[in-house]
């Protein structure tokens, strides 16, 4: 039983360390590779959003001077602007920037730093009110 055992496992083992051996190498496109990037930064992205409206919320409770209050939400939203950066620039490794003249047109939110339409009155991440297009 013991012997059946052993060989049991030690034939696993090896199915466990040839098995890659089998499967087709190029599995990991660059597609897929900048799919779980964008999918990262959109995720830190989230994260960065989620942090400013909790400094909005110790604001009101006192927890942070305003000058406290506007550092860290400065701090983050430098750090929201440079994770838009990447996903621009992967973005283009897809579509070579062929929506540039189109981004241009877009609001820019001052609070959260996230591209809203040109039309939108309020930002779509975190409803600050946008100024009107000029
Ligand atoms: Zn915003």
């Amino acid at each position: 039983m013991v012997i059946i055992t052993a060989v049991a496992l030690s034939s696993l083992a090896v199915a466990y360390v040839a098995w890659p051996l089998f499967r087709s190498v190029p599995m990991r496109s660059s597609v897929n590779f900048s799919a779980k990037q964008t999918d990262e930064l959109l995720f830190q992205k989230e994260m960065a959003i989620e942090m400013i409206r909790d400094l909005d919320f110790d604001l009101h409770t006192g927890k942070f001077s305003p000058q406290e209050h506007a550092d860290l939400v400065a701090a983050q939203q430098r750090r929201i602007s440079h994770i838009d950066g990447r996903l621009a620039g992967l973005a283009g490794i897809s579509a070579k920037g062929k929506n540039k003249s189109a981004c241009e047109q877009r609001k820019l939110c001052s609070r959260c730093g996230s591209l809203a339409d040109s039309n939108a009155r309020y930002c779509p991440q975190c409803g600050q009110a946008l100024p009107k297009t000029q």
